[in-house]
């Protein structure tokens, strides 16, 4: 048996004859073997003084790999590293790749044809190095297999379709491994050689393609009987095809690895952009335009619920689509009795959906503390149209997102509190001025009531002041029944309210008025009254917010002063102070008429 010393500067200048690149991974690395108590250490290219490299025995990053030679010996291959994790992947990647060779080298010292098998372990672990690509390593580890055995016959069956047929033109491959043949299934799923003998003096070897963690495929390999039965034929083999599987491994990794990174960064760009303060519709809109990034057909729908269980929809259209609205009740309900995503490929097999357009869905609730608070749904046309990864990166995604769901529907909520007055619910003063600036600039008219609880002082002596709240909310409910749904009513200050009808003339807000004066007469309980004043603008009259209050405030004084339970015109107003009582009082009778109505 030759020396280890030997061995090792045999396998180290095979590994590193010129090639900078490689000696360049490693400046700071050491290797070492044993072999039983024999050790030899490899210092590569430049470690530097003998203090630094004990300190790297002692602090790096240390990697051994263990296996035990036919007779019994045991041997190490094993290295270290600076402690930074980029040396840590290179010397895992390299001792992982030189292990078969290594062992092999040490197994079989003294076989005639040794060096020929070792050399060729040699060439196609360095490809290893040198090429990411899984198709590179194969076609060495099938040229290496060639050489030995040129009479041999190759093919491959793969597990999945990696894109290596063009690196190995020669080679027939199939791919999956749901497989008629038999013996190719057996070993793909026991990962052991199989060697079936024909008859003709051949046998046909069927060899798994393993990695570290499974096998990625079956090498079939046909061969003269003598060759099989050569001692170190079948270990040689299993080596090579071992390297093969690697390769197929580390690309896989390496895809992988590549789509979680693409994967993060989707998520974390996505957890940036809904950190920014929006509002829910903006990050509904932002979040279909991430999903579109990686489901580029599908339609995307964003359902929220509220505290009722009311669904409020995010989506253009809900309302005029009924099949929508179906689906959005078959999703929740589904989500009621389980909250888990759901995808399902072909809808129409499925008796809950009925969806004229789309055949596929996918379905993620968005939960805040186990409890369903919206959803996000994606339809496509086809069958099949997306793919378990498209599922888990949506689900992925919304569990990302529904925290900015939830902080956008709160500050929503926020800013709905700070315009509503919290006894009535109504809306508060400043936000109705708003309203009305706001229609002052884009509308050609509009019509204000200033509304005012008669003697509410006595109310709350007589009840106390509890009832007069309770009274306060009544006359609210009935004012807010009594108005459309762009009309908006505010709480004005204490037991005064106001109402703005956009677009609304005089005549149909006096009707309004007078409505709310004679249901309030007839609803409250105890019963109250009401009086207001009515006032009113045309597109060319250069109103403000302060005129059209001072005008209806002006009438309610008036309605006050002519007994209560009653609205006044603040037009008819004007036109009384301009002209004489007499009209006045005609107009007031006139106002009067359509109350008693
Ligand atoms: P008038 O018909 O002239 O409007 O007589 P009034 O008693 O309603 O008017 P006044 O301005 O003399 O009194 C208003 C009363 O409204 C006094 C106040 O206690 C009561 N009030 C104001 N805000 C509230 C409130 O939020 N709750 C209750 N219960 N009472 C309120
Ligand atoms: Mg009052
Ligand atoms: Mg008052």
């Amino acid at each position: 048996m030759r020396g280890i010393n030997h061995a090792v500067n045999h396998l180290w200048e095979n590994l590193f004859p010129e090639e900078k690149e490689l000696q360049a991974l490693f400046t700071c690395a050491i290797f070492y073997v044993s072999r039983g108590k024999e050790r030899v250490r490899w210092t590569t290219f430049s470690v530097g003084s003998k203090e630094q490299t004990v300190e790297l025995e002692e602090k790096g990053f240390r990697l051994e790999k263990t296996f035990t030679l036919w007779n019994g010996t045991p041997c190490v291959i094993g290295g270290c590293v600076p402690k930074e994790d980029t040396q840590k992947d290179r010397l895992i990647t390299f001792l992982t790749a030189i292990f078969p060779a290594v062992s092999y080298y040490f197994s079989f010292p003294n076989e005639g044809n040794t060096n020929k098998y070792t050399d060729l372990l040699m060439e196609v672990t360095k490809k290893f190095h040198v090429s990411m690509r899984a198709g590179t390593v194969l076609k060495k580890m099938i040229d290496a297999l060639k050489e030995v055995y040129p009479t041999s016959e190759v093919m491959l069956y793969l597990a999945q379709e990696w894109d290596v047929q063009k690196d190995l033109p020669e080679v027939p491959i199939t791919y999956g491994m749901a497989l008629e043949n038999e013996k190719v299934q057996e070993v793909y799923l026991t990962a052991r050689i199989h060697v079936e003998n024909s008859r003709k003096g051949w046998s046909i070897l069927y060899i798994p393609l393993r990695g570290q963690q499974g096998v990625y495929g079956v090498l079939q390999l046909s061969l003269p009987h003598h060759h099989v039965y050569h001692p170190i034929a079948e270990d040689f083999i299993k080596t090579l095809a071992d390297m093969g599987g690697k390769a197929l491994e580390n690309r896989e990794l390496y895809k992988s690895s590549r789509t979680l990174v693409k994967d993060l960064q989707l998520i974390n760009e996505t957890s940036h952009m809904l950190n920014s303060k929006l509002k829910v519709e903006e990050t509904a809109r932002n979040l279909e335009h991430q999903i579109k990034k990686f489901i580029p057909y599908g339609k995307t729908i964003f359902l929220m619920l509220d505290e009722d269980n009311n669904i409020r929809p995010l989506t253009d259209n809900f309302y005029e689509n009924k099949e929508l609205q179906d689906l959005a009740a078959t999703v929740f309900n589904q989500f009621h009795q389980k909250t888990e995503a759901f995808i399902f490929s072909d809808i129409k097999a499925s008796p809950c959906f009925q969806m004229e357009d789309y055949q596929s869905i996918m379905a993620v609730p968005m939960m805040q503390s186990r409890e369903i608070i919206g959803t996000v749904i994606v339809l496509g046309e086809e069958k099949e149209a997306f793919t378990f990864h498209q599922f888990r990166l949506l689900q992925s995604l919304i569990e990302h997102s529904t925290l900015a769901f939830i902080n956008a529907s709160l500050q929503e909520k926020l800013e709905l509190m700070v315009i509503t007055d919290q006894l009535t619910q109504l809306y508060s003063r400043h936000y109705l001025d708003e309203k009305i600036r706001d229609s002052l600039q884009k509308d050609i008219q509009g019509t204000f009531l200033l509304l005012d609880i008669d003697n509410f002082k006595q109310v709350n002596d007589t009840h106390g002041h509890q009832v007069g709240d309770e009274i306060l909310i009544q006359v609210a409910n009935i004012i807010r029944s009594n108005i459309r749904s762009g009309d908006v009513a505010a709480r004005w200050g204490g037991e005064e309210l106001a109402v703005y009808l956009p677009r609304a003339d005089l005549h149909a807000g006096k009707k309004v008025a007078w409505r709310i004066v004679e249901n309030i007469a007839r609803e409250t309980n105890p019963p109250v009254t009401i009086s207001g004043g009515v006032t009113t603008w045309k597109h060319g009259d250069h109103v403000s917010v302060d005129l059209l209050v001072l005008r209806a405030d002006e009438a309610l004084y008036e309605a006050k002063k002519r007994g209560k339970n009653q609205v006044v015109d603040a037009g008819v107003l004007t036109e009384a102070k301009s002209v004489d009582d007499f009209s006045k009082e005609n107009d007031l009778s006139r106002g009067r008429d359509i109350h008693n109505r």
